[in-house]
């Protein structure tokens, strides 16, 4: 089989449900490795045994697929450069060790949390740079051999060269550089025999032959030190993007305070996977076009010069907007899986066809579209002030011809319409927007030709005659 051109990944923790945050990464990889006709590889970082969940990483699968994000390699799907859990890489990472002792390049690091810390403190208060102090750079093998017969148990550090520039051309902001000596030596294994991040991470990108590395900026500073493993192993490196972070209205990094929500939540409540992916690809991405577009559409026009470097500002209402224009572009059956089983069943497939296109235009939620059907398909709800202030101008003479009007056209709008416009003279807002209140309780919403035939004529007199009343109570509190 022949490689991928090129090859992006989504690389997460299963430590949680996927927030927006970590969603938009995948995305953007999954539309980068899209555009250049490559595959989207998953591979889940479960080298922290505690935290990470078998539970979580069925869930985030399921968010990926729910979104559209099928990956080409990783869990369910394999590929030559399997397995894609990292918890099933430890072999291989220990060959790695192995070759960076072999060359020097690594050490056993005896120092205990307590004295890495003391040392920390000790730096900062001497505005420095907290860094290794070496403290095991440079023990022997006697030396070793006597603490690990105390049965005291090492992580193993990378060696770094001191006095060096790590310079890389980071695909969003431009090129970096790094001081070796702002760096220190590093841990690449636990002291419980687990890989670190900084490793694990890196090396699986060369093994697993990944091209392009998508990710948030507050990985930014940990590039370097994978730069300088990558090379110490003579493994190829990626093209490294990082991505601006996406804040809240304060500026602060994006979080539940902020109304952000899982990708459970937002599918939970209505949201349409088109609806996230079309907010998503626009937080931190230029898209000229302001339409919808599918995922190839948006995978056409990715471009990692349009990622921008400024912070990405979430914006709920923008993800409305979305989610209605999404709406707008679905298939009836998806709103008809929204309206409640009850009022389906009461209109048959048919009706409730015919119900989802009066009011889809309307509804951005399956909780509005169930509002709309008591609405319609119910009894009149009281009607709020602007809506009874126009059943009241319209008069009870108003109301008594558009009953004529029913009896003579039925519920077809258009000669319903017609019959009441010729007897009551009324045009205009006048003839519209009282029939709208009478009909719908409200002064805006659907097409009222598309409304009225989904009601019966008993519905359609019964709230006819609401508003008459309403509006002869008025007259007779004023009056007149
Ligand atoms: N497991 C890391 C995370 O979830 C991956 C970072 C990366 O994309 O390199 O933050």
């Amino acid at each position: 089989m022949n490689a991928p051109a090129a090859k992006t990944r989504f690389a997460p923790s299963p430590t949680g449900r996927l927030h927006l945050g970590n969603v938009r990464t995948a995305l953007f990889n999954a539309l980068l490795a899209r555009r250049l006709g490559g595959h989207f590889l998953l591979r889940i970082e479960d080298t922290d045994r505690e935290r990470s969940a078998e539970a979580h990483v069925r869930a985030l699968e399921e968010d990926l697929r729910w979104l559209g994000l099928d990956w080409q390699e990783g869990p369910g799907v394999e590929g030559a450069a399997g397995p894609y859990f990292q918890s099933q890489r430890t072999q291989r990472y220990e060959t790695l060790y192995e070759t960076l002792r072999d060359r020097g390049l690594a050490y056993p690091c005896f120092c205990t949390e307590r004295e890495l810390a003391l040392s920390r403190k000790t730096q900062l208060a001497a505005g420095q740079p907290p860094r290794y102090p070496g403290t095991c750079a440079h023990l022997d093998s006697e030396a070793v051999q006597r603490r690990l017969d105390e049965g005291r148990t090492p992580t193993l550090r990378f060696r770094v060269e001191p006095g060096r520039v790590v310079t890389f051309d980071d695909a969003v902001k431009g090129t970096q550089r790094f001081r070796t000596d702002e760096i220190g030596d590093f841990i690449i294994r636990r002291a419980d025999g687990s890989a670190a991040f900084f490793f694990s991470n890196a090396v699986d990108d060369a093994a697993m032959g990944v091209t392009h590395v998508l990710r948030g900026e507050d990985h930014l500073t940990n590039t370097p030190r994978q730069l300088l493993l990558l090379e110490a192993l003579d493994l190829a490196s990626p093209v490294y993007g990082h991505i601006a972070m996406i804040v809240g209205d304060d500026g602060a990094p994006l979080s539940k305070r902020h109304g952000s929500r899982s990708v459970a939540e937002l599918r939970e409540s209505g949201y349409l996977p088109l609806a996230i992916n079309n907010y998503l690809a626009r937080l931190g991405h230029y898209y000229a076009d302001n339409s919808l577009m599918d995922l190839d559409t948006l995978a056409a026009r990715f471009e990692l010069a349009q990622l921008g470097s400024a912070p990405a500002r979430y914006d709920e209402q923008q993800l409305r907007h979305w989610q209605r224009e999404a709406v707008a572009a679905s298939d009836a059956s998806v709103l008809e899986a929204w309206m409640p089983a009850e009022y389906r069943e009461r209109l048959g497939p048919e009706g409730a066809r015919a119900f989802i296109a009066a009011v889809r235009a309307n509804v951005g939620f399956p909780g509005e579209l169930a509002e709309w059907s008591r609405r319609l398909l119910d009894d009149l709800p009281p009607l709020d002030d602007d809506a009874r202030a126009v059943v009241e101008a319209a008069g009870v003479g108003f109301f008594e011809h558009a009953e004529r009007a029913l009896d003579e056209a039925g519920t077809d709008y258009g000669a319903f319409i017609a019959a009441l416009k010729r007897d009551s003279a009324a045009k205009g807002k006048a003839l519209f927007l009282p029939v709208r209140v009478a009909l719908t309780g409200l002064t805006r919403g659907p097409e009222l030709g598309a409304v009225m035939p989904l009601m019966s004529a008993a519905r359609v007199r019964q709230r006819l005659a609401t508003c008459r009343t309403l509006a002869e109570n008025a007259a007779a509190a004023g009056g007149q």
